[in-house]
């Protein structure tokens, strides 16, 4: 069983490239940025509640990310392996993808970082705003919250995972193509 870490600040490409890594390696594409989407989109609580965070660029609480990623593993315990794509965010959020793994003899195999500088990725983001509907990509105040929160929240997992061992980085610059190639290469080195 394959289970990746999709690693990167917004706009880094990790929808992207997910989706291309979902059928070289038949895995299971989870997305919580998708899925709250999904539950925005079907006005149910979560979704409500998810929104009052999204729409500022503030990462959701972690117990609630965390249930919802947790019950969307189970209801696809079929899978032959997971991309996490935008999941874990914070220490806690890994800590418990750890947990969770391991009580289901499941683990990470690689966590893969797409990097790449904040100009870039503020002008991918401005213009994915101007057809994805995205309040949160259409605001550059509301990206810059959105890199505040990956700086504060999330880049400290690069260590939490680089003491695991499993940490590893692919330049997310380049033609879709291109930083595939470079992302099938790395894991197929992994396998
Ligand atoms: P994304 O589609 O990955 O860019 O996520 C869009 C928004 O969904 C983020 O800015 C957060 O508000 C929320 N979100 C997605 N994944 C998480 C997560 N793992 N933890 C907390 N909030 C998240």
């Amino acid at each position: 069983m394959i289970n990746i870490v999709l690693f990167g600040k917004p706009g880094a490409g990790k929808g992207t490239q997910a989706a291309f890594l979902k059928s070289q390696y038949k895995l299971f594409h989870l997305s919580t940025g998708d899925l709250f989407r999904y539950h925005i989109n079907s006005l149910t609580d979560l979704g409500m509640l998810a929104k009052s965070y999204m729409d500022k660029g503030d990462l959701v609480p972690d117990q609630i990310t965390i249930d919802m990623l947790r019950e969307a593993v189970n209801e696809n315990s079929d899978a032959k392996g997971f991309i996490f794509d935008g999941f874990p965010r914070t220490t806690a959020q890994a800590g418990a993808l750890d947990t969770f793994l391991f009580n289901k003899s499941m683990k990470i195999t690689a966590t893969i970082a797409l990097e790449a500088g904040d100009d870039v990725l503020i002008e991918r983001l401005v213009n994915r705003g101007k057809t994805s509907g995205r309040v949160d990509d259409q605001d550059e105040i509301k990206i810059r919250n959105r890199f505040n929160e990956y700086n504060n929240k999330t880049a400290s997992l690069k260590s939490f995972y680089t003491a695991q061992g499993k940490f590893y980085s692919v330049n997310g610059i380049g033609s879709v193509e291109e930083i595939t190639k470079r992302l099938i290469g790395l894991i197929d080195g992994l396998l």
